[in-house]
């Protein structure tokens, strides 16, 4: 018999990779998504999956949907991948971030506590439960300490997953992720904000990209590695939660100024806090500066993971490091912009 899968946030980057992985796992994967005016499948179209899934309305705020697609289909593994994912905002919608990524997975949890059946579950956490760190490098012991709506509601996701393995027994698991990027991440995110916009000044389509805190420092990991550890956590005897990460933190500027490389643009950094910007040697254009606006009320200055015991108990390990991962996306989005 197939497995079935179901993985909410299917439109979005990790739903693309996952889709993807476990179609070539002979899983049978259904895709939930709420309806949308946008073209939102252009991620799966992408990875060549898009009519190899099946797709069904899910808006994570309506308890019915969710129930109706429990019913319809018996389903061994869920990934919840769906949220408000996107820290800025969160700033500007606290209370419907609350309720997507947070309420969102009690809805879930609740509904699978009374199904007859019992599926696995993954929930997607987040490094920015740490938030403003208490220890560096973060491990699975490192007090959280969040310092955002969306970290919050995170957390509430973090410890509801937990409380529903302990108290009534299910399978359900939390991989803290620390951030992972793609050619396929949203272009609000820093990194896919960098590569696209370096790539619309290369096309002459943009003057200058507005920035926030450049010194923020991330781990930065590859999307499609992820998502591999959260089918492996799925497929463990024993429920338990991870940390995924590299283990390797860079700031924001060290991930610009490796970008630059593959758009031949010869620049420095001049001026200071938010006056800096960067400047093309040959005519002295500037190129990049900040904008206080994408500071944050809160800003989480740095992040960096201990996926030590990840590695050992589940035998994965990152494959496209720093360099790598801004290479790929880089000459992704130049060739998207730059034809
Ligand atoms: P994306 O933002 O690319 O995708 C989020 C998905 O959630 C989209 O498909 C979106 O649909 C969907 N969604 C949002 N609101 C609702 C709603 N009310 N009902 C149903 N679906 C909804 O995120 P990623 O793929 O990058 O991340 C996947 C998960 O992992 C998220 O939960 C994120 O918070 C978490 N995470 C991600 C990290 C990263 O670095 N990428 C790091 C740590 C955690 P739509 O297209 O309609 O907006
Ligand atoms: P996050 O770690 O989930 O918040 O992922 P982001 O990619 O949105 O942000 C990573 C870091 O980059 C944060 O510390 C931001 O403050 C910093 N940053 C600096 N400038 C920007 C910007 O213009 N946009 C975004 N999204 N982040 C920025």
């Amino acid at each position: 018999m197939k497995k079935i899968a179901l993985i909410t946030g299917i439109s979005g980057q990790d739903g693309a990779y996952l889709a993807k992985l476990l179609l070539s796992k002979n899983y049978t994967v259904v895709g939930a998504d709420r309806r949308s005016a946008r073209d939102d499948k252009w991620r799966l179209r992408k990875l060549g999956v898009e009519n190899k899934i099946i797709i069904e309305d899910f808006e994570l705020s309506e308890i019915t949907q969710i129930i109706r697609i429990f019913n319809k289909y018996k389903i061994s593994e869920v990934y919840n991948l769906a949220a408000q994912s996107f820290v800025g905002s969160s700033f500007l919608n606290p209370i419907s971030t609350s309720d997507v990524t947070g309420l969102g997975v009690l809805r879930i949890l609740e509904v699978i506590r009374n199904l007859k059946y019992k599926p696995k579950f993954y929930q997607a956490s987040s490094s920015e439960m740490f938030g403003d760190v208490l220890e560096s490098p973060q491990t699975m012991k490192t007090p959280f300490n969040p310092v955002s709506p969306y970290a919050i509601s995170k957390l509430f996701a973090h410890y509801t997953t937990i409380n529903y393995r302990k108290a009534y027994d299910l399978f359900t698991v939390s991989g803290i992720c620390f951030n992972h990027e793609s050619p396929l991440r949203g272009e609000d995110f820093i990194t896919r904000k960098i590569t696209t916009g370096l790539s619309k000044i290369k096309a002459g389509i943009l003057d200058c990209l507005e920035v926030g805190n450049i010194d923020a420092k991330r781990d930065w990991g590859f999307a499609g590695d992820y998502v591999h550890a959260m089918w492996l956590m799925l497929q463990q005897k024993k429920a338990r939660d991870y940390i995924i990460a590299t283990g390797k933190m860079y700031t924001v500027r060290q991930f610009i100024n490796e970008s630059l490389k593959y758009f031949d643009f010869d620049a420095y950094w001049t001026g200071k806090n938010e006056n800096e910007k960067l400047v093309l040697k040959k005519n002295n254009k500037t190129i990049i500066k900040i904008n206080k606006k994408f500071y944050r009320p809160n800003e989480v200055e740095k992040l960096l993971g201990d996926a030590s015991l990840t590695k050992k108990q589940l035998k994965w390990k990152p494959s496209v490091n720093f360099k790598n991962l801004v290479k790929i996306m880089s000459l992704s989005d130049l060739e998207v912009y730059n034809r």
